[in-house]
């Protein structure tokens, strides 16, 4: 992979800002979340230096460990649990993550809910943001809510007191066809606005969009692009899918 830490943000940045110039957006609109799972504190410390403050990660221990390290030298970074999320494992997440944006189950939410420290507790400015992750790939994808069922998860959820229900999120399976990409993303849109119109949610965030088809997510109106292998290279073992 071409370049140090801050060339490759300098590029993702700039593959975003035209996006959403394409797209009629403000890039200021469009989070970067930098995907760091397999990759240790140290690219992620590089990454910060960079001026990157929002970090992504898959699995709870390895993400609680870099949220350990990095502490006391990077207080103020964001971190996002983006990965499968089993119920034993909730009560970490809710202690050390900012954000999660993989529940699709109304149990977990509940968890979540339950086991999120009080404010001032450990640091944790109050609730657990979230977003619900939907099925946008059908057959393709075991993970996410079905979007028949999404209306009453979304119901449920927004009322638990340890959350913030902020948005959606969607893994659609690969295409490289750009149009193809496209049609999961304005379907996850779709559904998020149906969410605001019929239910009167207040939800201000898509979690959508990664290396390969970010474009395509923020031309759908994505808020927060989930970028991994772009900005640190490729990864050494696959993530589970
Ligand atoms: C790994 C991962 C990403 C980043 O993928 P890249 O293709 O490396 O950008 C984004 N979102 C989720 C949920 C992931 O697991």
């Amino acid at each position: 992979m071409a370049g140090g830490p801050a060339e490759r943000l300098r590029q993702v940045r700039l593959r975003i800002e035209r996006a959403a110039q394409a797209a009629g957006r403000d890039a200021a609109e469009v989070r970067l979340l930098a995907v760091s799972k397999t990759f240790g504190a140290e690219a992620v410390a590089a990454m910060a230096r960079c001026g990157q403050a929002e970090f992504g990660e898959n699995y709870v221990q390895e993400g609680v460990a870099k949220i350990a390290a990095l502490r006391q030298q990077w207080p103020a970074l964001c971190w996002h649990f983006i990965g499968p999320l089993q119920s034993n494992k909730t009560r970490e997440v809710a202690a050390g993550f900012d954000w999660v944006h993989s529940v699709d189950r109304l149990s977990v939410a509940q968890r979540l809910s339950a086991q999120r420290p009080p404010p001032g507790e450990g640091g944790l400015p109050g609730p657990l943001q979230l977003c619900l992750q939907v099925n946008v790939s059908g057959e393709a994808s075991k993970s996410g809510v079905h979007p028949e069922q999404l209306p009453e998860l979304a119901r449920e959820v927004a009322r638990l007191p340890g959350l913030r229900l902020r948005g959606l999120m969607g893994i659609p399976a690969p295409e490289t066809d750009p149009a193809a990409q496209r049609a999961p993303f304005a379907r996850l849109r779709e559904l998020r606005d149906q969410l605001v119109a019929r239910q009167g949610l207040a939800l201000d965030t898509l979690s959508m969009g990664m290396s390969a088809d970010l474009e395509a997510a923020v031309l759908e109106g994505a808020t927060i692009v989930r970028v991994g292998s772009a900005l640190f290279g490729e990864r050494a073992r696959r993530a589970p899918p």
